[in-house]
């Protein structure tokens, strides 16, 4: 089966917990390598914007991304995508073209969906789609920012459409599947729920010490980790004097941040190290910069406990992460949190916005034990989120979508 998915401004190899690059370049890079590692030929089309970068390249056997100029070739941040659509648009459509065709075309987030709806209008392909964001949820969440009037407008309008003339939705979590149908008028039986997989498998430094002597991190002092982009929605202006309280009851404790500035990008002191200043934590808050994801493993598994204070959270995969490394989770109660945290054995939920109450569960964590919590982490994690399950599931609905030419489901 040969798939093609458009991941419109996440390029798939690009380094996650930058600027602009987050959950959906990791789950369209784990989605296209399992699929490939599963028998499918598998094409990932992006906007190209590392000029660094080839135009084309190997994800892993059987799946490469391809990039497709729209606009100059560079950095655009993710709000001024719509400027370049057009082209973007256009240049899926070529590689469909050139390509001689695909069995399915699988979109993530609303631009892609633009560029899907527009392939779908020209070739009788069968669409799939995953939101990652909804426009909505997201505007009730943090207000309208810049998603606002016009772009909101044509986003919604897109994300509406995109489910109802694609032949499957996947929907990553309880909410999500409910926000769909309600908000979007997404026909149930359009909707398939299939939470991401992660890697539960892998080998994790499951001793502390040693993934913490590898880090250069304390050996002995509790540990709070955060991973992701530093938006003002991941809730990181929390976390600062949470993490001021947190030591008023442990004042050894530590904050591990991983993600956002690389260290010595820029010419003074971040936001967050600034922040981190006025509260005279500088000697507490270890920030590391974003890191491959392949090494953000050794961090869970170094961590105590894993904060996540956002503020809206489409699914989360960090939280998820952090629970296949046996390391709970203290989460705010939105979006994709609220069901993959719900089990006390596994995290706390806490109100957003709200740093008292994220430095009590913190606290709560870091003086109860964690042993009984992360046997359940691990526990949870295999059985919800193993990553074979994912790409199964994914398979299965592209096989239930795809014409009769396929062959039988079952085959790659
Ligand atoms: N991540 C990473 N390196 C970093 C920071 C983040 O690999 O320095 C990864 C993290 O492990 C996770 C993803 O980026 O897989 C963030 O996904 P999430 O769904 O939590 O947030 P999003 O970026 O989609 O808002």
């Amino acid at each position: 089966m040969r798939v093609l998915h458009i991941s419109d401004h996440a390029d798939p190899m690009a380094t996650p917990g930058g600027e602009f690059c987050g959950g959906q370049n990791v789950y369209v890079r784990e989605l296209a390598r399992r699929l490939a590692d599963g028998g499918c030929t598998v094409d990932v089309v992006t906007r190209w914007a590392d000029g660094r970068l080839a135009r084309q390249e190997e994800i892993a056997p059987g799946a490469r991304t391809v990039r497709v100029p729209a606009g100059p070739v560079g950095p655009l941040p993710r709000e001024r995508f719509g400027d370049v659509l057009d082209e973007f648009c256009e240049g899926v459509v070529r590689l469909h073209q050139e390509a001689g065709g695909y069995d399915v075309v699988h979109s993530h987030y609303w631009y892609s969906a633009a560029a899907a709806l527009r392939l779908g209008d020209r070739y009788p392909v069968p669409l799939v789609h995953t939101h990652h964001s909804l426009g909505a949820v997201r505007r009730a969440a943090i207000g309208p920012g810049t998603a606002d009037g016009e772009h909101f407008a044509a986003r919604h309008r897109t994300e509406r459409r995109i489910g109802l003339r694609a032949a499957a939705v996947v929907a990553s979590s309880p909410g999500e599947l409910a926000d769909l149908q309600e908000l979007l008028g997404t026909p149930r039986d359009t909707l398939h729920m299939v939470p991401p997989g992660v890697d539960t498998a892998a080998p994790t430094p499951r001793d502390r010490a040693l993934a913490r002597a590898e880090l250069g991190l304390p050996v002995d002092a509790p540990v709070i980790l955060f991973v992701g982009r530093l938006e003002p929605r991941k809730g990181w202006e929390d976390l600062v004097p949470a993490f001021a309280l947190v030591r008023r009851a442990v004042p050894a404790a530590v904050l591990v941040v991983v993600g956002g500035e690389e260290p010595g990008r820029r010419t003074g002191p971040g936001p967050l190290a600034e922040l981190v200043e006025h509260h005279g934590l500088t000697g507490g808050v270890h920030l590391r910069g974003p890191v491959p994801h392949s090494a953000t493993a050794r961090y869970y598994g170094a961590a105590d406990v894993t904060a996540v204070p956002s503020h809206y959270e489409p699914f989360g995969l960090v939280a998820v992460e952090s629970m296949a490394c046996g390391t709970p989770v203290v989460a705010a109660r939105v979006g994709g949190l609220r069901w993959s945290v719900a089990d006390p054995r596994v995290g706390t939920l806490v109100p957003p916005r709200n740093p008292a109450a994220l430095a009590a569960a913190l606290v709560d964590v870091l003086t109860s034990g964690t042993a009984a919590r992360r046997q359940a982490c691990l526990d949870h994690a295999g059985s919800v989120y193993g990553a074979q399950r994912w790409a199964d599931d994914i398979r299965a609905i592209y096989h239930r979508v795809a014409a009769p030419r396929d062959g039988p489901a079952g085959e790659g």
